[in-house]
């Protein structure tokens, strides 16, 4: 009968009315693949964090990465803002972006969330597969020992 699509009907009314507006947005991460960040990387505004521990100074690193292990990253977080001051995209990667990288990915972005000042970041994004993928696909990787890393992706 139609006692019960009768309640649903008047409770779904109900509900449509009461929509709180969320004060903060939880700022979204997403996930780009290597050939989207060659693209991207010829814009001035992106930066790159390799958040990979040791691994980066054995293993080589994408050409203009910044380090940050995932390590300490905690303490070197606002170190990490003030550094991308300007930038409005930041690319996250560990060594296969499964674990340490988004895991920096998201405290940075709710770092950015609590913060009262205004940052001009708007994409918080993760390398799928990591600087392993990157590599593993032939992309361009660089063997300097600078931090950050002072070369540009050919
Ligand atoms: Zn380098």
């Amino acid at each position: 009968m139609s006692s019960s699509s009768c309640f649903s009907s008047i409770y779904q009314k109900k509900k449509k009315k009461k929509e709180t507006p969320k004060k903060e947005m939880a700022r979204s991460i997403s996930y780009i693949n290597g050939s989207q960040l060659l693209s991207l990387k010829r814009r001035p505004n992106i930066a790159i964090v390799d958040v990979r521990d040791d691994e980066r100074t054995y293993d080589a690193h994408i050409a203009g990465s910044l380090h940050y292990p995932s390590s300490t990253f905690s303490n070197k977080i606002s170190d990490l803002a003030q550094n991308v001051k300007g930038k409005d995209t930041l690319v996250f990667h560990c060594a296969l972006s499964q674990v340490r990288g988004p895991s920096c990915a998201r405290r940075f972005a709710d770092y950015l969330s609590e913060m009262k000042e205004a940052v001009d970041i708007k994409n918080v994004l993760i390398l799928e597969r990591g600087f392993n993928g990157w590599e593993a696909s032939g992309r361009p990787v660089c063997r300097c020992t600078e931090n950050p890393c002072k070369n540009e992706i050919p």
